[in-house]
């Protein structure tokens, strides 16, 4: 007897029930190992996931697909609401937990070896999933992704640069598109293995596109664009109501996303940038900093480009501050190495320090305001004597405590002194010489005063070699990668 296609595909659905019916029977919390991973059948799953509870397609998208027919599989926080009418077959998949329920789990939802991320008012093009599937399956290690358009708009295909380092992801586009995209911009049905995905650690992170996208740069992951397209559906103008709500839930929901894939700059293909690290409202990015090791080095990363920015921002106050009020300072420590260095601040830095001679604290108003209760200026930082000993602070805001420390030194002699001592082994007294005369240098984006002889000054505080040999500033406790052999200084920052 002849099996037609239809009957297989009956007999093998009869064999998934009965075996999930099993799977169910046996353990009802936990699966067993034979039902923990079912064997992936050919197919694709098609996962509706980006789509808003109100004025959505998501009858529509998966009615569609569902009549292809492919299993749809509809991914929520919480069930849809006002309830969505969903065709017979499409599964919901509830990712919020229920304290009565065993843990969602979205592995023993899909059981197709490739599964396709469908943006909400897509139609279903007859055979072109598997075209997808099978383009994917052709590239080898060329692409693990393949993107489809929906509509009649072409997708746009970018390159993106991932650097967790600096916290950014950079996007930009090719004046010849390569055979393959790191990303691309417009809608569009993206393919991949089921087992990729699941290997994702934010597989269904929202917006999908671009939590696939940044994620897939991390592994080197390419994606190949087909040229062929999916309809898109014609739908009702969204009301201006719709569209705001829309816009409002897009932008928190990007600014999760990005908090989640510890990105805090994106730089977009047309040069702007986009920030989520911390501004002048905000608390800074990190906590307290012990053994001269901010926590992100200890995760591999350097300072967060918005704290770079809001040091740089207050340096330059601050620097004009003291410089019409005639209080001679000069850029000190790490600073001063950043400045000999790059020109600015060391990428790794979580402060600036700049010396000042003590009899000159007077002249400067906020200075001087400063030494019996901390001020806030104008422009909103705040000057504060430090509680920690007879030195100065400047924070970004009361509420961002980046800051500039202030370090009042006296000549004795011919010898730089202060009162307060931080015990690290670059904190020690100087010949009043390299004051005499300071010499402007570029720092942060202004030009700051700094000793003559910069070298000099550095090797006497830190030791030979130590604008040529990069170091994290307790090596005891994090050293940075390949500072034994003396690496050429980090490329400067924004
Ligand atoms: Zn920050």
């Amino acid at each position: 007897m002849r099996v037609r296609p239809c009957q297989a595909a009956l007999v093998s659905a009869i064999a998934l029930n009965l075996l999930l019916l099993f799977c169910a029977w046996r353990n009802p919390g936990a699966p067993a190992p034979l039902c923990r991973s079912p064997r992936a059948v050919p197919g694709v799953t098609v996962i509706l996931r980006d789509f808003e509870d109100f004025e959505s397609d998501l009858a529509g998208t998966a009615r569609s697909f569902a009549a292809l027919p492919v299993p749809v599989l509809v991914v929520a926080e919480t069930p849809p609401y006002p309830p969505v009418p969903l065709p017979a077959g499409v599964a919901l998949l509830r990712l919020h937990p229920d304290a009565a329920e065993p843990p969602p789990r979205l592995e023993m939802n899909i059981h197709t070896r490739h599964v396709a991320l469908v943006p909400d008012g897509a139609r279903a093009a007859p055979g072109l999933l598997e075209r997808m599937r099978n383009a994917l399956e052709a590239a080898g290690d060329a692409a693990r992704l393949v993107a489809a358009p929906v509509g009649s708009k072409p997708v746009r295909c970018l390159e993106l640069h991932v650097e967790p380092r600096e916290w950014t992801a950079r996007f930009s586009s090719l004046a010849a598109p390569p055979r393959t995209c790191g990303a691309v911009e417009g809608a569009a049905v993206l393919l991949l293995r089921t087992r990729d995905l699941l290997a994702l650690p934010f597989p269904l992170a929202r917006p999908v596109p671009t939590a696939l996208f940044i994620q897939a740069a991390l592994r080197r992951w390419r994606l190949l664009v087909m040229p062929a397209a999916f309809p898109a559906a014609r739908r009702a103008p969204v009301s201006p109501h719709g569209r705001w709500k829309a816009e409002n839930l897009a932008v928190n929901r990007r600014r999760r996303l990005m908090r989640d894939l510890g990105i805090k700059r994106e730089v977009l293909a047309d040069g702007s940038e986009r920030w989520y690290g911390c501004g002048k409202e905000t608390a800074r990015c990190f906590g307290t900093v012990h053994a001269q090791t901010p926590q992100y080095l200890l995760a591999g990363r350097w300072t967060p480009p918005c704290c770079l920015r809001a040091l740089r921002e207050t340096t330059r106050h601050v620097v004009a501050a003291l410089e019409a009020a005639g209080v001679r300072y000069w850029l000190e420590g790490g600073s001063l190495l950043g400045a000999v260095r790059l020109g600015d601040i060391i990428p790794w830095d979580y402060d600036v320090d700049l010396g000042i001679y003590r009899e000159d604290v007077g002249k400067c108003r906020w200075l001087a305001a400063a030494a019996t209760a901390p001020v806030e200026d104008a422009e909103g930082f705040l000057w504060e004597k430090a509680t920690e000993g007879d030195f100065y602070r400047v924070h970004y805001s009361r509420s961002n405590r980046l800051h500039v420390d202030l370090w009042p030194f006296y000549a004795r002699g011919a010898v730089m002194t202060k009162d307060t001592w931080l015990g690290h082994p670059q904190d020690v007294e100087f010949p009043e010489r390299f004051l005499v005369p300071r010499v402007p240098v570029p720092f942060a984006g202004v030009t700051a005063m700094a000793p003559n002889n910069a070298r000099a000054f550095l090797e006497l505080k830190f030791g030979a070699g130590a604008i040529e040999k990069p170091e994290y500033p307790n090596p005891a406790v994090k050293r940075l990668e390949g500072a034994a052999e003396g690496v050429s200084p980090p490329p400067r920052g924004q």
